[in-house]
């Protein structure tokens, strides 16, 4: 071997194993794009029924394909209508993906949920929703990313959800009308808002409602330099005044139908609801960070499937 080769081959080994161990991690540059393309102006804030709604669809299904999420029935697209209050008929839809899992128990199932809707244009204002909920849905991806690369142990279902900003309309559509019987949901994971926090502060909330789940948020949490926090899952009148987040996003429709919940999201910013919620105006550190820590945090939630099912059921003889 002449040094030259030596050297070229030395390079090359290296090349391979920073390769390697950048594998084993986030895709932190495929986040950002899905944020960025899911709150670009293309998709006119993605309001349930319109046209950008329509490209959304067409993105996430593109991105599910992209990871050969297998679906049920036909298609990933699960469509439901709804009337409005003042009697307008609104039609939605929920995109439905899932990932199989290695252990022979197929009885407990997991489902992460993130809602891709927005509130679409207002006074010829495109409202983008890059954290609410941009973040949520390209999370959901990295976490198909890394179940489709390590399998996880038990079924993951992936729903992109429709109209949750009109009232949790997606959620509760889902819930009622599960692709596998209600009573095998163990638990949801719900993403909605991960990508920025000036205190690096990300909520964990449901442990209140839910407590057998906190040791095993625990275990991942400080191995992270973000900060997991609990709370807003209490009525605001007991918690000295902070929000109560139990119904706040998709979660609540599942927590009224006795599944337990874990909803990864950060509090409220200036940007919220405005049509300021842009790609720009996220803290990319802090939504990668956010990311890794949730995708840790499935993982051992997936290997603990049985014993989380186990305390639901008993919670609900109660
Ligand atoms: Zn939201």
């Amino acid at each position: 071997m002449t040094t030259l080769t030596r050297l070229f081959s030395i390079v090359f080994f290296s090349l391979f194993a920073l390769q390697a161990a950048a594998q084993e991690r986030l895709n932190a540059l495929q986040l950002l794009s899905d944020i960025k393309i899911l709150s670009s102006d293309a998709f006119q804030g993605r309001k349930t029924g319109t046209n950008g709604s329509k490209k959304a669809q067409e993105y996430i299904i593109q991105r599910f394909l992209d990871y050969k999420l297998m679906f049920y029935g036909d298609g990933y697209e699960q469509p439901f209508s709804f009337e409005t209050s003042n009697g307008t008929k609104i039609n939605g839809t929920n995109l439905v993906g899932y990932i199989e899992g290695t252990s022979e128990n197929k009885d407990n199932v997991l489902v992460v949920v993130a809602h891709y809707d927005h509130l679409g244009i207002k006074n010829n204002e495109i409202y983008n929703g890059a954290d609410d909920n941009g973040s949520g849905v390209a999370g959901m991806f990295a976490l198909a990313e890394h179940f489709v690369k390590k399998r996880p142990k038990h079924t993951i279902i992936f729903v992109a959800v429709d109209a949750e900003e009109i009232g949790l309309k997606g959620a509760k559509h889902f819930v009622n009308n599960p692709p596998v019987p209600q009573e095998k949901i163990a638990l949801c994971i719900n993403l909605d808002m991960i990508s920025r926090n000036d205190k690096n502060e990300l909520y964990a909330c449901g442990t209140t409602h839910y407590p057998f789940l906190k040791p095993y948020l625990e275990k991942n949490s400080q191995k992270h330099d973000i900060r997991l926090k609990y709370g807003h899952d209490i009525p605001e009148e007991k918690s000295g005044g902070q929000q109560d987040w139990t119904f706040a996003s998709d979660h609540g429709e599942f927590h009224r139908a006795g599944i337990p919940f874990i909803y990864f999201g950060v509090e409220d910013h200036k940007d919220y609801h405005q049509p300021t919620d842009r790609f720009e105006t996220i803290n990319q550190v802090f939504f990668i960070k956010a990311t890794e820590m949730i995708i840790d945090q499935v993982v051992n939630l997936d290997e603990n499937l049985p014993a989380i099912q186990v305390e639901k059921m008993k919670m609900k003889q109660k």
